[in-house]
C-alpha cells in the first residue's frame, strides 16, 4: 500500500487508524467464536443480554467494534471473565 493509498482510505473512512478492513464478517466472527472454549463463556441468555446493550450503545462502530476497547463485541460479550469498558459499564445494568 502506498501512502496515496493510506491517505485515501483515511479520507474515505474518516478514522486516522481504522479502514474498511476492520470491517469483519458474520462468517469472520462466527470463526472466531468457534475456537473459544465452553468454560470461558457466559450463558446463552448472558450472551444476548451483553449483545442488546451494545446494539444500542452509541460507542458501536461497524455494528461490530466497540469504540472504547476496540474489541469485537461479539467475541468480548462471549466471554465471562470481560466487561464492558463503557465508564458506566453497560452490562451490569441490562
Ligand atoms: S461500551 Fe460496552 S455496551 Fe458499548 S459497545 Fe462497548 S462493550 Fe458494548
Amino acid at each position: 500500500m502506498t501512502i496515496t493509498e493510506s491517505v485515501s482510505k483515511r479520507e474515505r473512512d474518516g478514522c486516522k487508524g481504522c479502514s474498511a478492513d476492520v470491517r469483519v464478517t458474520d462468517e469472520q466472527i462466527q470463526r472466531l467464536l468457534s475456537k473459544l472454549k465452553p468454560e470461558v463463556c457466559v450463558s446463552d441468555a448472558l450472551y444476548a443480554k451483553r449483545l442488546d446493550a451494545c446494539g444500542s450503545c452509541a460507542s458501536l462502530s461497524y455494528g461490530t467494534t466497540c469504540m472504547h476497547c476496540g474489541c469485537l463485541v461479539q467475541v468480548r460479550a462471549k466471554l465471562k471473565d470481560k466487561g464492558c469498558p463503557h465508564p458506566r459499564s453497560l452490562w451490569e445494568v441490562v
